[in-house]
C-alpha cells in the first residue's frame, strides 16, 4: 500500500495531518482558571463534626482512644530545646557570658517565661523552637542565634515559612493528615481521583505521596467494618454530562438533577470521544478512557463534584510556582458532538472543510485533542465505528 500513487487530496490530507500534530502539541486545552479557594469542606467544620469523625475512627476499630490520648499527650509535651539550644555554636557564639549565668541556664529561663503555645495559631502541639526574624533575613544567619530572636511555634507553623515550603500555606490540615482526612471522610474510589481531590485541597506534594497512602484504601478494603469502596473499573457506568461541561461517571443508574445522562450500561474498558470547541473556535477530537473519568458521588462540601474533572498535574516547585489545575475537557468548553467506543472501535468525526469538501478523521486523539478543521457553519458528527 505503501508505493500506491497518491491522489492529490490523500497528499494534502497528509499534510494537514501533520500540521494538526503540531497544533495539539502546542496546545494547552481546557485551561481552567486558577483555583485559588484552596479547602474541601472541613474548613466549615464545628466541633461536632471532628467528634464525630473521631467517633467514627474509634466505632470502626481503626484507632483507640487509649492512642488518641496518648497521640495528643506526646505532642503536648514541650520540646526538648535546653541541650539543643545550649549546645548549638551560633547561640554559644552570641552568649553574653559576663554576668555569670550559663548558657543553659539563659535558655530555660527563656523557656519558661514562653507562653507554650505557638506564636502563629496557638497550638500546644508539636511546638519547636524557631526564629523570630529568620536567618534569612541576617546578612551573617548566626546572628539569627539568640536567645531575644527565639519564639515557639508548631512543627507545621514553622514548616510553612521556609522558603522550601511556600506553598505549605494553601493547606490548613498538615498534610500527612489531610491525606487520611480525604480518603476516610470522601473516600475516593480511585486511586486518580484521591490525586485530583489532594490537588484540588491544595496539595503540593510529589504524585508518590498519595500513591503511598491509598496503601490505607487497599488495607481497609480488605476490613469488612470499614468496607472501603475502591473501584477497579470492571463495572458498568453511567456517564453524565454536568452543566459547566464536565463528564463523570457513577455506580448505578440513579442520576443527580444537575447532570444530564449521556450513556448507561457502560464497561470500565471504554473509552468517551468527544469534539470541542474552544473561545476562538477551534475545534478538537479528544478521547478520555471511562476509567480516567471522575466519580460524581462524592460531597465536596461548597463546590459541585464537577470541581473534580481535573487533570491532577503537580505543580512547579523548583520555580516555586502554583500551577493552575486544569479543567478535564470538555469542562468549560462547547461539547460539539461525543460517542462512547468500546477498546476494539474508532471514534470518527465527518465534517465539511473551510474548501467545501466532506472530511473524516479517525481517532484515536489524546485526552487533550486532535485539532480538527470544520468550516464555520459545517455540521460535525462524532459516531463509533
Ligand atoms: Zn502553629
Amino acid at each position: 500500500m505503501g508505493d500506491a500513487p497518491r491522489g492529490d487530496d490523500e497528499m494534502e490530507a497528509v499534510d494537514e495531518r501533520k500540521e494538526l500534530e503540531a497544533d495539539a502539541a502546542a496546545a494547552e486545552p481546557g485551561v481552567a482558571p486558577a483555583i485559588t479557594d484552596y479547602g474541601l469542606q472541613d474548613t466549615d467544620w464545628a466541633t461536632d463534626a471532628w467528634r464525630g469523625l473521631l467517633d467514627e475512627l474509634i466505632d470502626l476499630g481503626l484507632v483507640t482512644w487509649k492512642e488518641v490520648v496518648v497521640l495528643a499527650l506526646g505532642q503536648m509535651n514541650p520540646p526538648q530545646v535546653g541541650t539543643a539550644v545550649a549546645s548549638s555554636g551560633g547561640y554559644k557564639a552570641n552568649f553574653d557570658s559576663s554576668s555569670g549565668e550559663s548558657l543553659m541556664s539563659a535558655v530555660m529561663r527563656w523557656f519558661y517565661s514562653e507562653a507554650g503555645t505557638c506564636a502563629d495559631c496557638g497550638s500546644r502541639l508539636d511546638l519547636q523552637a524557631d526564629h523570630v526574624d529568620p536567618r534569612e533575613q541576617y546578612d551573617d544567619p548566626h546572628e539569627a542565634d539568640r536567645l531575644d530572636n527565639l519564639t515557639l511555634r508548631c512543627r507545621r507553623c514553622n514548616v510553612i515559612r521556609r522558603p522550601s515550603h511556600v506553598f505549605g500555606g494553601l493547606t490548613h490540615l498538615s498534610a500527612e493528615a489531610a491525606l487520611m482526612w480525604i480518603l476516610l471522610v470522601i473516600r475516593p474510589r480511585t486511586l486518580v481521583d484521591f490525586v485530583r481531590l489532594c490537588r484540588l485541597y491544595g496539595m503540593t506534594m510529589a504524585d508518590v505521596r498519595m500513591q503511598e497512602s491509598w496503601a490505607m484504601a487497599v488495607w481497609l478494603s480488605r476490613d469488612e467494618r470499614v468496607a472501603y469502596q475502591i473501584d477497579d473499573n470492571t463495572g458498568e457506568y453511567t456517564i453524565e454530562l454536568w452543566d459547566d461541561g464536565a463528564i463523570m461517571r457513577r455506580a448505578g443508574s440513579d442520576a443527580p438533577s444537575e447532570a444530564q445522562v449521556l450513556y448507561a450500561g457502560v464497561p470500565g474498558d471504554a473509552t468517551v470521544s468527544f469534539v470541542t470547541r474552544d473561545d476562538a473556535g477551534v475545534h478538537r477530537l479528544h478521547e478520555v478512557p471511562v476509567a480516567q473519568l471522575p466519580f460524581s458521588m462524592y460531597d465536596l462540601g461548597a463546590r459541585p463534584p464537577s470541581a473534580l474533572a481535573v487533570i491532577p498535574t503537580p505543580p512547579d516547585r523548583a520555580n516555586a510556582v502554583m500551577t493552575p489545575l486544569r479543567s478535564l475537557p470538555p469542562r468549560g468548553l462547547e461539547l460539539v458532538g461525543y460517542t462512547v467506543r468500546g477498546p476494539d472501535q474508532t471514534a470518527r468525526v465527518e465534517y465539511t472543510d473551510e474548501r467545501g469538501r466532506q472530511r473524516v478523521f479517525d481517532g484515536p486523539a489524546s485526552r487533550g485533542g486532535r485539532i480538527l478543521r470544520p468550516a464555520p457553519a459545517s455540521a460535525v458528527a462524532v459516531i463509533t465505528v
